[in-house]
């Protein structure tokens, strides 16, 4: 088996990128794909520690598109870091995302709240905080009883410490990543919040934009719910894709490889994804 979204300390997740192959073979996956948001600068040290352990690394990250009413993330796979359109963009959104902590960090001081840049840095490991940190600290501070009250009363969309950051269309995604030699894949799709029938039609107008695959095999998912959505993505002649969404102790439930324990992702299915590249 293999997973195909994984996040290390190069965004929100609590393990360095060399850790994940570790846990990727453990877990007895043959490959394992590092997407952390927004970036791709743990990807150097995750395939030298995938090389040496016989695990194959596929390059990946998670960039969040403009959507409503739910949320959609779109996973890019097989793309370098250096130079390239999507690469390029990455880097604006790493300017977005600082000056946006900053915005939110102010406005939970005016909410009371004390979470200072240098706190959400050290709680990061440097670059790349976001949400999650801010609840950690918070927790930690006593402030919220768990991450989740954090989100729930401050730091959810529409909840006074929330700041909107900058959000790319899927199509614009679809195009950076086959323009940097990648595929683009439509993360967690119930996460859109559609009925059967709208879920349908949007994956047709996503695999019009130029996605090349859909994440059905999502470790919170039921067999149900994985099913349903494998048989939508091969409708729309899309690679029914999936991973844990592994986040370390920050999504505690999910483990690299076999999500809640239930996950099992073919070994086919990142072959299938790589015959999609341009
Ligand atoms: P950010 O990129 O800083 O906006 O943070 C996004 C991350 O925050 C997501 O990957 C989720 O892990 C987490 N997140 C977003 N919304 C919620 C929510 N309502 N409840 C819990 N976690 C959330
Ligand atoms: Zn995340
Ligand atoms: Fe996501
Ligand atoms: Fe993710």
């Amino acid at each position: 088996m293999i997973d195909l979204h994984t996040h290390s300390t190069v965004s929100d997740g609590s393990d360095p990128p060399a850790r994940i192959p570790e846990l990727a073979a453990a877990a007895g996956c043959s490959a394992v794909a590092l997407t952390d948001h927004d970036r791709l600068d743990g990807l150097a040290e995750a395939r030298a520690r995938a090389e040496a352990l016989g695990v194959e690394l596929v390059p990946g990250c998670e960039v969040s598109c403009e959507w409503a009413p739910g949320t959609l993330h779109v996973l890019v796979y097989f793309v370098e870091p250096g130079e390239g359109p999507l690469q390029d963009e990455l880097a604006r959104l790493q300017t977005d995302r600082t000056e946006r902590n900053r915005q939110m960090v102010e406005r939970l001081s005016v909410l009371g709240l004390p979470v200072t840049l240098e706190e959400l840095a050290a709680e990061a490991g440097g670059d790349g905080a976001g949400r999650p940190h801010m609840a950690s600290i918070l927790v930690r501070k006593g402030v919220v009883g768990s991450v989740q009250e954090a989100f729930d009363r401050y730091l959810a969309r529409g909840r006074p410490g929330y700041v909107s950051k900058a959000r790319l269309s899927p199509r614009t995604v679809a195009e950076q990543a086959r323009g940097s030699g990648g595929v683009a894949v439509l993360a967690h799709p119930l996460s859109l919040q559609l009925g059967e029938r709208e879920l349908d039609s949007t994956v047709a107008e996503l695999a019009d934009a130029g996605l090349s695959g859909l994440e059905a095999l999502y470790g919170r998912y039921s067999p149900d719910e994985r099913a349903g959505l494998a048989d939508i993505a091969h409708r729309h002649g899309l690679v029914a894709t999936g991973g844990s969404d592994y986040h370390g102790t920050y999504k505690p439930d999910l483990t690299v490889g076999t999500g809640q324990g239930d996950l099992s992702v073919p070994e086919t299915t990142v072959t299938s994804l790589a015959e999609r590249r341009p």
